[in-house]
């Protein structure tokens, strides 16, 4: 898994480890030849600190990092991604489980039954508080 390096991503990262974005490119990444992206060499990613577990360059990462895992992003553009990560990423995987449960309808099923009991305890609190002593 790698992320992918916008032009603005080569700008920033490059400016900030003090190379020029073609070093750094000769470096560390080589462009897939079918998106045209720029990727990473080396796995895991140059940048992670496997004493750590930390990101070297975490205030300048690229944006693919810095939206990781992409849930708020729509889901058709992301479906490749989301299927690489599921096998690592727990947020991904638990919202392929929550659409599994959409699929098969579990849950609009729990959706309406809390907006039932919801309704049964509102009108039960209704009942109560008519129930009590008539004052004038
Ligand atoms: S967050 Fe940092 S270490 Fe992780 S993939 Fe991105 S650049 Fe590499």
């Amino acid at each position: 898994m790698t992320p992918t390096f916008t032009p603005t991503d080569l700008k920033r990262i490059s400016a900030h480890l003090g190379m020029t974005e073609e070093d750094f490119k000769k470096k560390w990444l080589y462009k897939e030849r079918s998106s045209g992206d720029w990727m990473n060499k080396k796995q895991p990613c140059q940048f992670l600190d496997t004493k750590t577990n930390m990101c070297d360059i975490y205030e300048v990462r690229p944006a693919d990092c810095a939206g990781f895992p992409h849930l708020q992003k729509k889901l058709k553009d992301f479906v490749h991604i989301h299927k690489q990560n599921v096998e690592y990423c727990p947020a991904t995987h638990k919202m392929v489980e929550k659409m599994k449960q959409w699929e098969t309808g579990e849950l609009i099923i729990t959706a309406v039954e809390k907006d039932k009991a919801l309704a049964r305890s509102k009108r039960k609190e209704d009942m109560s508080m008519n129930s009590g002593p008539v004052t004038y």
